[in-house]
């Protein structure tokens, strides 16, 4: 194919048709596809190159540029309460799928093969607590410890509009290199349509098909479950309160994503889900940069979904009694495993251990379920990529900072 007819295709369009051939490619070719894996671990390793620089500059100059404290209160609170909502909505829908049709019920363990589960996570509450403190601001970054980084840049964003003129130059320092690295983001999305592929092919090739027939309910009720919040939540916030055209806002968020599908990393899908809120959906910097960023790594209602119905799964399966007490403990637990869930691929699968220890299901369900994680993980991941940028155009619409006129039509993206 000529060059100048590959970039008059849309990104878009090319990234969609790379995932469904990635399929093709990879059931055809079978196991063998993961020696084309390497493509699309460069590209993930590209994407995580920007992950630290863009959210340390585009947060303080996103911050910097609101420029008046109480509008990024207005906007954090009205962000966090939609999180909140949104994923304790997921989990009960979560157990509801879960008892409504009983995917543990009757399952023949002995046809699955018994993936290695996760190391438990050991982590206190304490611990967690201390690690959300930027202690070392260049560990954290080395680290790319996503949340202490984000703490970080906000008091330093803060700092600079506390400053006022003294902050200036630093301020126009930040503004620069926030604009810099948005194009070197479009520069690694051109990679996006490659590292779909052979990340598809993998995934389609090296499936365990024993597993995924054996587990078949389990799977189709994640992705039944992640479809309704999509449907359902996402598209009545979209329509209802920030009274945005529907096909539109998936339109420019399709990048997104089509990245988090094939990645199974909210993390690693950051630097595209800010250009797609930024560029696609006209979401100011200042505001999208802060959501999308915090979003990325405690929002993820997929994930709070998947950890309710995956509860039920293992209590049917070995024949474990919850009450609706459970149920409650249940759906707090999931929703603090999903805040807690580092957007990378398998999260879900290690804060399975909080949730079950809780209400008495065994571990021994991790181990059940992880062999078709995967294909489970991919679905959640673009779940809460997509309540990202929901939560991002919600509460730009409520406080103003979206430009519908910018909401450009994918076909020019
Ligand atoms: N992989 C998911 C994410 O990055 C988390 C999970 O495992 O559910 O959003």
């Amino acid at each position: 194919m000529h060059v100048k007819t590959w970039f008059a295709i849309p990104l878009w369009k090319r990234v969609i048709a790379a995932l469904i051939f990635g399929v093709i490619a990879g059931i055809v070719w079978g196991p063998g596809a993961e020696s084309i894996k390497i493509v699309g671990d460069v590209f993930i390793a590209f994407i995580k190159m920007l992950v630290v620089p863009l959210i340390l500059l585009s947060i303080v100059s996103g911050v910097a540029s609101i420029g008046d404290l109480r509008k990024l209160g207005a906007v954090g609170w009205r962000a966090l309460l939609l999180f909140v909502v949104t994923s304790q909505f997921a989990v009960w829908l979560g157990l509801a799928l879960g008892s409504v049709f009983g995917p543990g019920i009757g399952v023949d363990t002995s046809a699955i093969a018994v993936g290695q589960p996760p190391a438990p996570n050991e982590t206190t509450w304490r611990e967690m607590v201390l690690g959300m403190i930027p202690q070392s601001p260049v560990q954290v970054m080395a680290d790319a410890n996503v949340l202490p980084l984000i703490i970080f840049a906000l008091l330093v964003g803060i700092g600079i509009v506390m400053a006022a003129e003294e902050g200036g130059p630093l301020a126009r320092i930040f503004d620069s290199g926030a604009v810099v690295m948005q194009k070197v983001t479009i520069v690694v999305m051109e990679l996006t349509p490659f590292g779909v592929f052979s990340l598809m092919a993998w995934v389609a090739g090296t499936l365990g098909h024993d597993a995924l027939f054996a587990l078949a309910k389990l799977v189709a009720l994640n992705y039944l479950g992640c479809l309704l919040i999509i449907g359902v939540v996402y598209v009545s916030l979209i329509h209802f309160v920030s009274k945005l055209p529907v096909t539109d806002f998936f339109r420019g968020m399709v990048d997104a994503m089509a990245v988090a599908y094939s990645t199974a990393s909210s993390n690693a899908t950051l630097p595209v889900t800010l250009r797609c809120t930024q560029r696609n959906l006209g979401v100011r910097p200042s505001t999208s940069s802060f959501i999308v960023s915090l979003g990325a790594t405690i929002n993820m209602d997929g994930t709070a979904m998947y950890l309710g119905l995956a509860t039920l799964f293992g209590a049917q399966i070995f024949g474990v009694s919850l009450d609706f007490g459970d149920y409650v403990m249940i759906s707090v637990l999931a929703t603090v495993g999903s805040i807690g869930a580092a957007g990378i691929p398998g999260a879900g699968l290690i804060m399975m251990a909080l949730v079950f220890g809780a209400v008495g299901v065994p571990l021994e369900t991790i181990a059940f379920v992880a062999g078709v994680d995967r294909i489970m993980d991919m679905m959640r991941t673009a779940t809460n990529v997509t309540g990202d940028g929901t939560v991002t155009v919600t509460v730009a619409s409520l406080v103003n900072e979206i430009d519908r006129a910018e909401m450009i039509s994918a076909d020019d993206v």
